[in-house]
């Protein structure tokens, strides 16, 4: 008998476990996908996009086409909740779905609670990306909230684009600690003078207390005027799964083993930002642990269905990340050692086009 699979969300695993799949069908399995959007947007082309370097086409998966593609069934809407007792998917509007196995990469929110309905805008849902930016790099003095790797490389891209277009005033970037604080010194200091040296203000050790139609308040009491709010927190958890009594971390994302299933259920399983593995719980929230994840997933899955051993997921000790720096620049990070320049873009923009062709 056929059973059914659940992909929520179109993150960066599940396109990987649907296109596995279109080239080695997992047997007597009616796979489905439950996204909110007809496009997943691929973060790593949100600089490019913000710049002015890519079209919001090479931005974007077309899913209609993909899964038709796959062999998945696409179905348009938001989860909401899972009975794991029941084996029933609740989704946003009252649909429900009953499966036998379900699998989560849903990624994550970054709008804190207490700023919930608040005008600041979001990159996430990934979908809401290329509107957000459109109406903000139009405006004199848009407002970065967020200090980490995505703010400071949105903030720079933007003002790249500002420069470019001609479009007067300066972006503002605001962060609780310091440019890029996780990093060493070194890449933290360049950073924010590439950021300085293109335009960018920033507020370092300035947290928003509270925000306003044309300003914000910082916890030390300053002022700072903005024309619209980007807010780039970091990754923060969708309460799905604290909704469904799921075990979750102190953030809210769910727990799951090495094999990527759920702690207390072995037919749910979970990749992305929306999880913490249990045996990596500091693991950053990055694309690049969501991808490598996709086959490992695809793997277990299909050794779930045939009951055979499951693989474990071992994250790599180090992880390359490059910012775009503006002008087709790249600041290239690699554990402590950093390197700004021209090649550093080509091999970002090398990467992020090969990784869209795999899916398009
Ligand atoms: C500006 C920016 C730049 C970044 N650049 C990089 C980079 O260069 N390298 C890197 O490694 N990381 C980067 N990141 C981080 C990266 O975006 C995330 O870590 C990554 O997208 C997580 O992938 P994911 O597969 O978990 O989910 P996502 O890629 O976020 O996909 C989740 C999908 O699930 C859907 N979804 C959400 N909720 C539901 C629901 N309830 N029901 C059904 N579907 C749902 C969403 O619409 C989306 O399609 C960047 C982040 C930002 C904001």
């Amino acid at each position: 008998m056929r059973r059914r699979l659940i992909l929520v969300g179109a993150g960066h695993a599940h396109l990987e476990v649907m296109r596995l799949h279109k080239n080695n069908p997992l047997t007597d399995i009616e796979m489905c996908l439950i996204n909110p959007s007809n496009y997943q947007y691929y973060s790593g082309m949100f600089s490019g996009y913000a710049e002015g370097l890519y079209t919001e086409e090479e931005t974007r998966i077309d899913l209609t086409e993909f899964a038709e593609r796959c062999g998945v069934h696409f179905i348009k809407k938001k989860a909401s909740r899972v009975f794991p007792e029941r084996k029933k998917l609740f989704c946003e509007g009252g649909a429900v779905y009953p499966f036998d196995i379900i699998s989560f990469d849903i990624g994550s929110k970054s709008i804190p609670y207490e700023f919930a309905g608040s005008d600041a805008r979001s990159v996430k849902p990934n979908y809401q990306f290329v509107e957000q930016m459109n109406s903000l790099r139009a405006t004199s003095t848009p407002l970065i909230v967020g200090g980490g790797a995505a703010g400071c490389e949105l903030a720079v891209s933007i003002q790249t684009f500002k420069n470019k277009h001609e479009i007067a005033g300066n972006v503002r970037l605001v962060t609780s600690s310091n440019v890029l604080a996780d990093s060493p010194r070194k890449t933290s200091k360049k950073l924010k003078s590439i950021l300085e040296e293109t335009g960018v203000q920033i507020w370092e050790n300035e947290k928003v207390k509270d925000m306003y139609d044309e300003c914000i308040v910082t916890e030390m009491n300053n002022r700072i005027r903005h024309t619209g709010v980007l807010w780039l927190g970091g990754p923060l958890a969708d309460p799905i799964f604290t909704l469904s009594n799921i075990d979750v971390d102190t953030r809210g994302f769910a727990y799951v083993k090495a094999t990527l299933q759920f702690e207390k259920y072995s037919f749910i399983f979970g990749a992305g930002d929306c999880v913490t593995l249990r045996t990596y719980p500091h693991l950053d929230k990055s694309g690049v642990y969501a991808v490598r994840q996709g086959p490992v997933l695809f793997e277990n899955l299909k050794a779930y269905l045939d009951d055979e051993p499951l693989k474990k997921f071992e994250p790599q000790k180090k992880a390359m990340y490059i910012l775009s720096a503006g002008k087709k620049k790249g600041l290239l990070m690699y554990g402590g050692f950093s390197h700004y320049s021209g090649k550093a873009w080509n091999l970002k923009n090398k990467i992020d086009t090969n990784f869209m062709k795999k899916y398009k």
